[in-house]
Order: structure tokens, then C-alpha cells, then sequence
């Protein structure tokens, strides 16, 4: 009934027409992603994700991660299709090819991880954190640190980890408490405890290459004292081979509402007294914005889980909303039963979740696009414009899409009735798993504070509008097949604008700007994700008046949805414009909680 089936063709619709794979292509860099090439690739993740990961997913979510002798246990399923992951090469896509990666764009790479996300999002989180590690030292590791390390964690025969958090330090980095010192030899010992850390230990992989922040003994209080580590579970000898364990403890793991099968563990290092053996990256003291470039790759990993939990579950539903029969739909005769995908209300329910989903998939492909840009465009001055604009989509696909994650996933478990409640459906799975997702990697409220505080400030404050006005002017002259969406887009727009604006402008109080915050971002990511999907459909109306072959079919299919999307969802941002406007006083007011 519910055999995962990978979106194959609304990924392919999205890289033709809304966020076009050839721009990228057009870049020396980035040729070898032709497009039959990338089709084949797709075609291939899409049956490995359906036949080898997805099986893994119930059993991942009912067996869960293991503590045994020290050491975390996952389920066999989990060893054996991560043995495959890596032999088939999957999670060297994105890297450079100079480390033994497939040197393919992050938009190619984001397609692929999607496809394993929905298939197991539990079973993704490991990769993505070794994905983010690579990232991270392939730009601040030095040149001998990157020959020792990267191979094997391209392949992804070692792992990688984020070692952020502690109980003190959570949202607020600057209260990292974990410290390192030198030892004369270059090398330096890390003492300390990290909590809830990713994929701290495991049986898929013989080395675990923790990235660890800790502050040197000289370091000023605050994020501006906090270094770069890197602490492997086991030492390695001169042959590169993983040796003797390092003092590096698993205390425990976190019995969790979802993703049971992806470890989350407490950390000890150095608790035999000496320390445990590191390696510092970088300089001294530039930790945090070392951490950024593995942060900004993960939030947008964890935006592409929004969107994976939400495609199976919705998947999930579309398929029993055609088998159960309950209550007779209109214009049908009487004393028979109707499946209830017949009902104008279920109907409403997946549409609207199948339209968000279709926006959620254009947001995190056009952050991808505009990162592969920011690194590779020729031109200097539109890298800079890319990397603003991926600056501006990042909190956006982190958040928007992490919380929509969770309402699709509640919204699917809705079509089954008390069936959705009972876990033998699976969707019950997939609405616990999606929770974490708006509240790591930087909490979502962090997020949109980041949106508020750092971004809408960037160009003078004009960022936004460059962007929006970028995007409409893609609208323009739109075909007539579509032109009837462009109005309320070209609304919603000047309202996000607006809105931005007076953010910025609300200066008496800084607590008023920030009060508006995250209705804001849902706002913004609302209108750029609209906007997007609205772009598309006008790029292929074009494509098809120009005699390309365009799917007539799944055009229609996309159109429709496209108008679920424009006159049901994004109407609600103009609701949402009071919640921006109102300020904090109401938020402080005699009788509400107090500070
Ligand atoms: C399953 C799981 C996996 C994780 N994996 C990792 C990992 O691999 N590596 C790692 O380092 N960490 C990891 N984390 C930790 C995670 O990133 C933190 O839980 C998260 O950053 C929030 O920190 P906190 O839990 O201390 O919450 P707090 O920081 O205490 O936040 C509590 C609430 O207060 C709000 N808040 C806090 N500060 C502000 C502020 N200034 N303004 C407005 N609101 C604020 C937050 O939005 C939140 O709603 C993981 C956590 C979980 C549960």
C-alpha cells in the first residue's frame, strides 16, 4: 500500500524549470553535471533510496540505537545498507573530486539527499553530518589535515560529528565550557562533556571524527574564544589505519520521540585525566565561524528533512485516502460507500500539503543553486550577490521548511482517521521524527531571529527587496496559462517588503522587532517559495511554446497545485502582517510571565 516511491519527476520538473540545472552547468566547474548524466544519477539514488534504504527505516524506528559495552549498537539492517551507501559512492557526490569526490554541484547533491532523507531520515543523519564535517575541512583544514582526513570521510568510510552543545551551552555558544590545551608537540588535549551529540558513536564505520569547540586556556569569555578541534574516536598510526581508542566516552544515549535509530549521545573527552588526543583547525580562536560553514550546510540538510518527512507521510496518505472507503461523496448514488480522497475536505488536506511540498522542494534547491553559485559563478560580483542571497534563504529553509515538516506530517496522519494514531501505519513514524527537526541546528526561533537581526540588514537593508524584485521581474509577461497566479504573488511581495522595512525601522524598542520575528520568516519564506514554484511553471510554459518537450501531464498536475498554492496558502501571509506589526508590549505586559 505504501511502498516508498521516490519523487522522481518533481525533482526533475524543479531542476529543469525552477531553479535550472543548466545555469550551473554553464560554469566550468560545474559541467560534468550534463544533464543526462545527473538524470542517470537520480535515477540510480532514487532505486538505491526505494530498495535499500527505505526497508531500513521501520525497523530503524522500532529497534533504535543501542548503548552495549560502551560502545553504540545500531540495528543490522542499518550496518548492511550503510555498507552500500558508501561502496555505491552516494555520499561523495558533492565533494571535490581532488579528495575522491564526484565534484557535482550542492544542487545534485541536495537532490540525492532528499531522496535518502525520505527514504530513512534516521539513517540520513550520518551522512549529513559527515557531509558538513567534510565541508568544514575542506575550507579550514590545513593542507595536511585534509589529505589525512578527507579521504575516507568523502567515501564516508569515516564519519563525522558536531560537537557543540553542552548543558550550559545550548541556543547560547558563547557559554562553551569544553577546553583544550596544548602539549608542545603541536598537538593539543580536549577535556570536557558534550550532550546530544549526532552520530557520537556507532558500528557502521571503524572512526568517528568529532569536531569538537573548546576554548584554549588564553581564549577571551565568549564565541570569540572558542577553537576548532578535531578529536578521532581512535588514534591513527602512520599508515592512516585507526590504532588504539582515544579517551573519548559515550556516557549515554537519549531515548527519543523520533529518529530512534540515529544516536544522540552524551559525550566524555578526556576523562582519564590526560586528555583526549586533538588537533586544532585553523587558528586559534575562530571556532565559531569555522563551525558556521558545517552550521549552514547542516540547516540546510535539516530544511531538506522538512521536506522528506513530509513527501513520505503525504505519500503515505495520498495511497489510503484512495483505499479506505468511508461515507458517500457527492453526486454518487445512495446506500454506497466512497474512498475519501472523494471528500472536498480530504481532498483540501493533501492539495494544500502536495502545493507546500512542491514550495519547500523549490526554497532548499534555490538555496543549493545560489550556494554552488557563490562559490563557482566566474563573475566576482555575482558570487557575492549568490552568496547573499543563499545568506537570506538559509534561516528561511532551516525553519520554513522544519516547521512545515511537522503540520504536513500532522495534516497526513489526519487522513487516516485513528488508523494514523496506531503505529502499524507508519505515519505515526514520520510525524515523531519530523519534531526534532525545527529545534536543532539552531532552534527555529534562533533562526528567525538570525532572519530579523542579521540579514534583513545586509545591503543596506535593501536585500530583500533585491531579491523579491529579482524574482517578479522572472514574472513578467508571464504566459497565459499562468499569467492569473503572478497578481497575488506581485501582492504578497510588496507586502513581504513592506514588512521587511518596517522591521528595520522599529527602532525604540529592540524587542519589537524581534516579537515579529518568526511570523515574519514565515512570511518571507512563504512568498520567495511561491514565488519560486511560480517562476517555474512560467519557464516551462515558455519551454513548451518554444517547441522543448515538456511533460504535458505533470505540467497540469503542477499547475493545479500551483493554484492551491497561490489561492489557498499564500493568502494567510497577509494574516500574518498584524502578528509582525504588533510589537512586544503585549508580550510584557502586567500579568504575563515574568522574566
Ligand atoms: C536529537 C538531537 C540531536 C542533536 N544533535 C546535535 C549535534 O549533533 N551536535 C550538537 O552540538 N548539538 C546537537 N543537538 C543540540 C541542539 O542543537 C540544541 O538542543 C539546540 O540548539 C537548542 O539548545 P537547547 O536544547 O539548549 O535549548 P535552549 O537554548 O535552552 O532553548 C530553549 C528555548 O528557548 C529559545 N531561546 C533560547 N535562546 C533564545 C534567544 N536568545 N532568543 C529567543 N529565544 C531563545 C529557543 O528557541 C528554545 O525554544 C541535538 C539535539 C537533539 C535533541
Amino acid at each position: 500500500m505504501d511502498r516508498y516511491r521516490p519523487p522522481l519527476d518533481d525533482i526533475r520538473f524543479s531542476l529543469a524549470h525552477e531553479v535550472p540545472l543548466t545555469r550551473l552547468t554553464a560554469e566550468p566547474a560545474l559541467a560534468v553535471a550534463d544533464p543526462d548524466t545527473v538524470a542517470g544519477l537520480l535515477e540510480e539514488a532514487g532505486r538505491f533510496a526505494a530498495e535499500v534504504i527505505a526497508p531500513t527505516d521501520r525497523v530503524g524506528d522500532r529497534e533504535g540505537a543501542r548503548l552495549v559495552d560502551g560502545g553504540v549498537v545500531l540495528p543490522e539492517a542499518f550496518r548492511t545498507a550503510y555498507a552500500q551507501y558508501v561502496a555505491s559512492g552516494w555520499g561523495a557526490v558533492q565533494h571535490p573530486e581532488a579528495f575522491g569526490g564526484g565534484g557535482f554541484p550542492l544542487l545534485v547533491a541536495t537532490a540525492v539527499k532528499e531522496l535518502i532523507t525520505t527514504a530513512n531520515m534516521a539513517f540520513s543523519l550520518g551522512p549529513l553530518l559527515t557531509t558538513g564535517a567534510v565541508h568544514l575541512l575542506t575550507h579550514h583544514g590545513s593542507e595536511d589535515q585534509r589529505a589525512r582526513w578527507l579521504p575516507r570521510m568523502v567515501t564516508g568510510e569515516w564519519t563525522g560529528t558536531m560537537n557543540l552543545t553542552e548543558p550550559q551551552a545550548g541556543s547560547d555558544l558563547g557559554a562553551v565550557t569544553a577546553r583544550a590545551e596544548p602539549v608542545g608537540d603541536g598537538s593539543y588535549r580536549v577535556f570536557g562533556q558534550k550532550i546530544y551529540i549526532t552520530y557520537g558513536d556507532h558500528d557502521l564505520a571503524e572512526q568517528v571524527v568529532h569536531l569538537v569547540l573548546a576554548r584554549l586556556p588564553d581564549a577571551p569569555p565568549g564565541t570569540k574564544g572558542i577553537s576548532l578541534f578535531i578529536v578521532p574516536k581512535r588514534m591513527v598510526g602512520p599508515d592512516g589505519a585507526p590504532g588504539e581508542a582515544n579517551d573519548v566516552r559515550v556516557v549515554s544515549i537519549e531515548h527519543k520521540l523520533g529518529i530512534h535509530a540515529s544516536p544522540t549521545c552524551v559525550m566524555a573527552y578526556g576523562e582519564g585525566g590526560d586528555g583526549a588526543w586533538a588537533e586544532l583547525v585553523g587558528d586559534p580562536h575562530d571556532g565559531m565561524r569555522q563551525m558556521f560553514t558545517m552550521m549552514n550546510d547542516a540547516r540546510l540538510g535539516v530544511g531538506l528533512q522538512g521536506l522528506a518527512v513530509a513527501e513520505r507521510a503525504v505519500q503515505r496518505a495520498e495511497a489510503y485516502a484512495r483505499e479506505r472507503t468511508q461515507g458517500r461523496a457527492v453526486g454518487t448514488p445512495p446506500g454506497t460507500q466512497s474512498p475519501i480522497v472523494a471528500h472536498p475536505d480530504v481532498r483540501r488536506t493533501l492539495l494544500e500539503a502536495r502545493a507546500q511540498i512542491d514550495a519547500m522542494r523549490a526554497l532548499c534547491y534555490a538555496n543549493a543553486h545560489a550556494l554552488d553559485l557563490a562559490q563557482h559563478a566566474g563573475d566576482a560580483d555575482e558570487r557575492a550577490r549568490q552568496q547573499a542571497l543563499a545568506d537570506l534563504l538559509t534561516p528561511l529553509s532551516k525553519a520554513w521548511c522544519t516547521d512545515l515538516g511537522v503540520e504536513l506530517t500532522s495534516e497526513a496522519l489526519q487522513v487516516f482517521g485513528g488508523m494514523g494514531y496506531v503505529e502499524e501505519t507508519g505515519v505515526a513514524q514520520q510525524f515523531r521524527d519530523a519534531r526534532i527537526a525545527p529545534i536543532y541546528e539552531g532552534t527555529n526561533g534562533i533562526q528567525a531571529i538570525d532572519l530579523v537581526g542579521r540579514k534583513l540588514p545586509m545591503e543596506d537593508g535593501g536585500l530583500v527587496a533585491r531579491v523579491l524584485d529579482g524574482l517578479l521581474a522572472e514574472l513578467d509577461g508571464a504566459p497565459d496559462a499562468v499569467a492569473e497566479l503572478v497578481p497575488p504573488v506581485v501582492a504578497a511581495a510588496d507586502l513581504a517588503r513592506d514588512l521587511a522595512a518596517e522591521l528595520l525601522a522599529m527602532r525604540d524598542d529592540p524587542r519589537d522587532a524581534l516579537a515579529g520575528a518568526t511570523p515574519y520568516l514565515r512570511v518571507l519564506a512563504t512568498v520567495i517559495a511561491t514565488a519560486l514554484v511560480v517562476r517555474g511553471l512560467v519557464a516551462a510554459e515558455r519551454a513548451r511554446a518554444a517547441g522543448e518537450a515538456v511533460d504535458a501531464g505533470l505540467l497540469a498536475a503542477r499547475t493545479a497545485r500551483a493554484r492551491v498554492l497561490v489561492r489557498r496558502v499564500l493568502p494567510r501571509v497577509h494574516g500574518l502582517a498584524a502578528a509582525v506589526r504588533a510589537g512586544a508590549a503585549d508580550l510584557y505586559a502586567e500579568g504575563t510571565p515574568a522574566a
